[in-house]
């Protein structure tokens, strides 16, 4: 499974509610893709299951690995898929802007620089983004 993502904003945000906890076993650190700039080769190994009633998550069937997380439900999101920024060739250099459902992050580990960035409750996001329960 092999991508091209074309004018990537280097930024990425991390999400530790308990779907992604589980999905990436620890939290996602996604970085926002407009659909239209990403090209994928081998969409055939493209595994997605509509996680909740407004998003579906995807993997490589072949290798296991998390593909992209899209939000199916109308929202300001439509036309952009999230995507693992391990699953970058490049991960490097990527700034991360904020961390949501941050009251939800076990406090067994943190991410380095969460006092300079936007922290976002589980309560902000459903305020901030119209998203019932969990993203
Ligand atoms: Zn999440």
């Amino acid at each position: 499974m092999r991508f091209t993502a074309r004018d990537v904003t280097p930024k990425a945000g991390i999400c530790h509610c308990e779907m992604c906890r589980r999905w990436t076993g620890s939290a996602l650190i996604g970085v926002t893709v407009d659909k239209a700039s990403l090209s994928w080769d081998g969409t055939e190994n493209i595994a997605e299951l509509q996680s909740s009633p407004w998003a579906k998550r995807a993997w490589c069937s072949k290798c296991g690995s998390g593909l992209y997380y899209e939000v199916t439900a109308e929202s300001p999101f439509a036309g952009t898929q999230e995507l693992p920024i391990g699953i970058f060739d490049d991960p490097d250099g990527f700034e991360i802007i904020n961390e949501i459902y941050f009251d939800h992050k076990p406090d067994s580990y943190a991410f380095a620089g969460s006092d300079t960035r936007e922290l976002l409750t589980r309560q902000d996001c459903i305020d901030k983004f119209s998203v019932p329960n969990g993203a």
